[in-house]
């Protein structure tokens, strides 16, 4: 999008694959969004069947025509932290072949939230998670991984910076990991990007690197800070409110990078977003 003031900035959502995943760019551009983000199978389901060749190629040429970015979510059902042997086999599994699936699509990203130690500690976590990782881009090609940032509810893995970075630490091939910020999820973890930005910024770039920071989940939080809550609220609509959003909505180093909405109603009501960043960035 390019705002009145000639700034420009990349804005996504989170868009349905419901009547074919293929379709996704074309509903995202009626939308008025430059970048999506999908599912690139049913997220409850552990497998799901091979893409079609069709299915492939039409997609393809959808982003293209409709000159739209894409990058992925995983299903929600991974754990790749988890102890329980048949869980994590399960958990990596469907990694996999969610990777491949981006690979064949030409997707560059697959997000994902780290993962939950159920009681094992952050320590086993991140061992645990890391192997995960190296053993995905092993069997894989071409997708890069993001980490999630999350907001650290229950034994969730990925709510400091710290812990994200550890996890980095050890891949083996660390051209192929990265990390995605969620806005709501740090806010609620405890990072004060409101009133604290810039001090929040210089976190992100001395542990994970800002060259690491792929997309950004551009979400507000109906939870305060450091609530541990995870319930996004529309932009301008929760805690970290408009004027939380000035500065990280008008940071050029994160000018290339796509900002992606997943806000409550989904594609019924990102118009009320996609106002407030416009109103925000151009009046700031
Ligand atoms: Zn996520
Ligand atoms: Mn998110
Ligand atoms: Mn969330």
């Amino acid at each position: 999008m390019i705002f009145k003031n000639s700034k420009k900035r990349i804005v996504g959502a989170h868009i349905s694959i419901s009547g074919g995943l293929e379709n996704a760019p074309e509903r995202g551009k009626k939308l008025g969004l430059d970048a999506i983000q999908i599912f690139t199978k049913n997220q409850r389901q552990w497998i799901s069947k091979k893409l079609e060749k069709e299915v492939i190629e039409a997609f393809k040429n959808n982003m293209k025509k409709y000159e739209i970015i894409t990058v992925a979510h995983a299903s929600y059902l991974i754990n790749l932290a988890a102890n329980e042997e048949s869980l994590w086999l399960k958990s990596k599994a469907s990694f996999l072949e969610e990777a491949n699936r981006c690979a064949q699509l030409n997707i560059p990203y697959l997000i994902f939230h780290p993962g939950s130690h159920n009681g094992f500690g952050e320590k086993y976590a991140i061992d645990r998670i890391a192997k995960s990782i190296n053993e995905t881009l092993n069997k894989s090609e071409k997708t890069v991984l993001l980490l999630e940032t999350t907001a650290g509810q229950g034994t969730n893995i990925g709510y400091t910076f710290d812990q994200l970075k550890n996890i980095i630490l050890k891949v083996d091939d660390r051209e192929r990991v990265g990390v995605c910020i969620d806005t709501c999820h740090i806010y609620a973890a405890g990072y004060d990007i409101s009133n604290n930005y810039e001090k929040v910024i210089e976190e992100v770039e001395d542990t994970i690197g800002l060259n690491k920071l792929k997309v950004i989940h551009l979400n507000d939080s109906e939870k305060g800070l450091g609530s541990k809550i995870d319930r996004h609220a529309h932009i301008g609509k929760g805690m970290i409110g408009s004027k939380g959003f000035v500065k990280i909505l008008n940071d050029e180093r994160l000018e290339n990078i796509p900002f992606i909405l997943e806000t409550p109603q989904g594609e019924n009501e990102y118009y009320l977003d996609l106002q407030e960043i416009k109103k925000i960035i151009e009046v700031y």
